[in-house]
């Protein structure tokens, strides 16, 4: 026979299932985590710019009604649903103020301006993210590209490749739909190489 608190804890359990499948539930949070609550460690930036220790915080999980109402379309198709933005048609690959690059979905730290670089290829492109450990790179569908993922959210970014200036070599190349661009001039410029 159940006892009164195994039903109520049942019911609790069902309660929160069911809020975590329904989006739009009235005074909810624009970003809310679901059950269980998965923990990623990342580094988020100090009023200078600069990394700090590795930090517990929980992935960012949402549905897909929640993402489409907290974004804009742009911003959907292209961090939610992998597409691309055309080329020297982002807000920033001509910026080169000083500055950090968010995730557009969860407010992440990624990029700074300080290994932001002109690449020519008309999309935002660093040499490398602001810590390894907030961005994740994965076999792209076509089998051929790296994807880039926010650690937090897994927004599509953009693309990494292997052309890129020192001292990684490596070109991250963006969506500028992807991220949320914050100035801090405690930052250096981005470059014009
Ligand atoms: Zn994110």
């Amino acid at each position: 026979m159940l006892s009164i608190r195994t039903v109520f804890a049942a019911a609790f359990l069902a309660a929160v299932q069911t809020g975590c499948t329904q989006g739009d539930r009235a005074g909810a949070a624009p970003i809310s985590t679901t059950n269980p609550i998965t923990m990623i460690q990342v580094r988020f930036l100090d009023e200078k710019g600069v990394p700090g220790p590795l930090t517990n915080t929980a992935k960012v999980v949402q549905s897909d009604p929640q993402w489409r109402k907290q974004l804009t379309a742009e911003q959907y198709a292209i961090a939610r649903a992998k597409g691309t933005e055309p080329a020297f048609c982002g807000a920033f690959f001509d910026l080169h103020k000083p500055g950090v690059y968010q995730c557009v979905c969860c407010g992440l730290p990624l990029f700074t301006s300080e290994a932001k670089y002109d690449s020519g290829t008309g999309w935002p492109s660093f040499f490398q993210p602001v810590a390894r450990e907030n961005v994740v790179t994965q076999l792209d569908r076509d089998g051929q590209r790296m994807e880039i993922l926010c650690a937090r959210c897994d927004a599509h970014l953009g693309h990494v490749f292997e052309d890129g200036p020192p001292p990684t070599g490596l070109r991250f190349c963006l969506n500028s739909a992807s991220l949320v661009f914050v100035e801090n001039k405690n930052l250096k410029d981005a470059t014009s190489r």
